[in-house]
């Protein structure tokens, strides 16, 4: 314990899940070291956040600088774009079907996470070290780490947010299986003729989704899965040939679309580690969970495990690295990192099985969400926040059955 009487946290890792779990746990009254290199500005990504998400934002006094700057998301659909023999139909989501305003909002990356970096280094609970964990050193106590600069650091609970390879999980001992995907995403921002009204559409297709999510004004973001020589091919296009494809591609829903400078391409793959925490290390964000970028679902994952931690860590506040914390949260994390990393990966895989039965689970799935609206309610529900559905739903037999 610090002289202070205040346990230390070492969170490594300065990504957007570092940069919040720097801010929580000092906003939760815990000293903070933050290790990790200058925030990047040059992300051309967005990041679609939900609602309990944002409510996290805003508990951290980030949230008024980055709404003007976001789009807000009130209608989501998925349009099966496959050309197999059984297709399912549109499904369309309306926040307004369960009560809200909004699903959530789309927020640039080079926003997101300069506001966030801005915070961190104004917060005084908070002391960042631009540097690299070189080697960790985890005993029974705490968790050392030689940093490149030179300098140490040791703390009560490291928490890794140090990305998809993690160096701090290695560390541990915690072993993560890894497979790529025959896939890549094609990501850049484009202008349009007509007005998106706040909806976005994620079109299936055989090689994966192809998502456009609006921004403030006639402007959408877009993540389109291919096959990685497509993706390559798509970049190296000129302006015109590659507005004309994406405009293709949406079978013209917005107009006469522009792209604007700056695409990006990453590589698909999934992670998953045997164990979400041991040895002094907790892990969040891709550190503990990577998969495909469908239905927005990766850093509000990682927004859920922070919250967790903090939660757990705040309740073993003398040593929130202790065994029994990190148990917890191993316990806590379990089902919903499964089960969401499970669903994202199947219907990945359902898109690009050629099987019949896959198409056709689907395919029923899709059907049964489109024609029945507390099936669809549910979804909308659990997809904001896990447990949700499921509590509305008891909600309601609760007022039937009290009729
Ligand atoms: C195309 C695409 C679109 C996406 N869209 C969405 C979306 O709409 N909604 C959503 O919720 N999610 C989305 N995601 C997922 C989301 O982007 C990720 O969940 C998120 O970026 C992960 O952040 P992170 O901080 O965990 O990892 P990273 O951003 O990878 O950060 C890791 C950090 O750790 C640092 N680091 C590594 N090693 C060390 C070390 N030894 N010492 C110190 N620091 C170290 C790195 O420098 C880096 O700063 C999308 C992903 C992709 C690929």
């Amino acid at each position: 314990m610090e002289q202070n009487n205040k346990a230390r946290i070492l969170v490594a890792g300065s990504g957007p899940a570092g940069l919040i779990a720097a801010l929580g746990f000092a906003e939760a009254g815990f000293a903070v070291t933050l290790v990790g290199p200058e925030a990047t500005t040059s992300d051309g990504r967005t990041t679609a956040l939900m609602n309990p998400s944002l409510k996290v934002l805003e508990r951290l006094g980030v949230l008024d600088e980055i709404r003007p700057q976001a789009a807000p998301l009130k209608v989501m659909r998925i349009v099966d774009a496959t050309r197999r023999l059984i297709r399912s139909p549109t499904v369309t989501f309306r926040a307004s079907e369960i009560g809200e305003e909004q699903f959530g909002l789309n927020i640039p990356n080079n926003i997101l996470i300069p506001v966030l970096a801005k915070a961190v280094a104004a917060h005084p609970g908070i002391e960042w070290r631009k540097s690299m964990v070189e080697t960790w050193r985890l005993d029974a106590a705490q968790a050392h780490a030689n940093l490149a600069d030179g300098s140490e650091v040791s703390a009560s609970l490291a928490v890794a947010a140090d990305g998809r390879l993690s160096p701090a999980r290695e560390a541990a001992g915690i072993r993560a299986s890894a497979r790529p995907y025959p896939q890549s995403a094609l990501v850049l921002n484009f202008s349009h003729r007509s007005e998106h009204g706040f909806i976005s559409t994620e079109f299936h297709t055989e090689t994966g989704p192809f998502t456009q999510v609006p921004l403030p004004g006639k402007r959408s973001s877009l993540v389109w899965v291919v096959k990685p020589e497509t993706a390559r091919e798509l970049a190296a296009l000129d302006d015109a040939a590659l507005s004309a494809r994406v405009e293709e591609q949406m079978q013209s829903m917005l107009g006469r679309v522009s792209v604007e400078p700056g695409r990006q391409v990453y590589p698909l793959s999934a992670a998953s580690p045997g164990r979400f925490a041991q040895n002094r290390v907790a892990l969040v964000g891709e550190a503990a969970h990577v998969f495909p970028p469908i239905g927005a679902q990766g850093l509000n994952l990682g927004i859920r495990d922070i919250d967790d931690l903090i939660g757990i860590a705040s309740e073993n506040r003398d040593d929130p690295g202790s065994r029994l914390s990190l148990a917890a949260y191993d316990t806590r994390r379990r089902p919903d990192i499964l089960a969401r990393s499970s669903a994202v990966n199947l219907l990945n895989m359902s898109l690009l099985s050629n099987m019949l039965p896959a198409q056709l689970a689907r395919s029923a799935g899709l059907n049964a969400l489109g024609s029945f609206a507390p099936l669809r309610a549910f979804f909308m529900r659990e997809g904001l926040r896990p447990g949700s559905g499921f509590r509305a739903l008891t909600g309601d037999f609760r007022k039937q059955a009290s009729r």
